[in-house]
């Protein structure tokens, strides 16, 4: 049976773990492809070019906004995130299921090209542990650190947008959440397939 792809939005403010979460899915499951995004920023020691990132500069990636090549971007910390168009769309009309692990901004834009994608909004275990996280992160100044946090608290309100929520209190919990939504999102009756889905089940016969 032939269906279209489900593309997948991960997403939630900075610190909440949705990249970890998302290597963990990946890890588990071959039949879900992630989207590899492009990036300004510069590659951090043991990334790899077209693996974690395709790594670029400015001047490429303000071309690749003109020439409309990108599903979204976004500015996080004056570098440029994006996600390339074509890898996208071409998985979706084969049939697989893809992966986009992007910031909030990002996903916000996701939606309203594509509102039958499925958006899922990851969130910390308590605003206390989000606090410990950021901070965790490293030798930001504590000014730094209270702009990131006040940041990233208003930016739960706008999981108004979403369709799921996941606490990520533990990776493997959030992870056998993940897949519990990717299961019931694979076996949902869309009104705008349903009639194909019909078909091609009684064609099978
Ligand atoms: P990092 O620099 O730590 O890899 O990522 C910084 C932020 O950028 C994270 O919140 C990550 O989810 C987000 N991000 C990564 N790729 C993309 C993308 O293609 N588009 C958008 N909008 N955000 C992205």
């Amino acid at each position: 049976m032939m269906r279209r792809g489900l593309l997948l939005v991960v997403s939630g403010p900075s610190g909440v773990g949705k990249g970890t979460i998302c290597k963990a899915l990946m890890k588990l499951r071959e039949d879900i492809v992630l989207s590899v995004s492009m990036t300004t920023r510069a590659p951090r020691v043991g990334e790899t070019e077209g693996v974690n990132y395709f790594f670029t500069d400015h001047k490429t990636f303000e071309s690749m906004i003109q020439n409309g090549e990108l599903l979204e971007f976004a500015k996080v910390y004056d570098n440029y995130y994006g996600t390339p168009k074509a890898f996208v769309m071409e998985q979706l009309e084969k049939g697989m299921d893809v992966l986009l692990e992007i910031d909030i901004q990002g996903a916000l834009k996701v939606k309203e090209q594509y509102p039958e994608g499925v958006f899922i909004f990851i969130l910390p275990p308590t605003m206390e542990e989000l606090r410990n996280r950021i901070v965790g992160r490293g030798t930001e100044t504590p000014e730094a650190i209270d702009k990131r946090f006040t940041a990233a608290y208003n930016e739960i309100d706008l999981m108004e947008n979403y369709n799921y929520f996941i606490f990520n209190d533990r990776v493997d919990l959030a992870t056998t959440r993940l897949i519990s939504i990717i299961e019931a999102e694979r076996l949902r009756i869309r009104p705008k397939f349903v009639k194909t889905l019909i078909r091609e089940i009684k064609e099978e016969y």
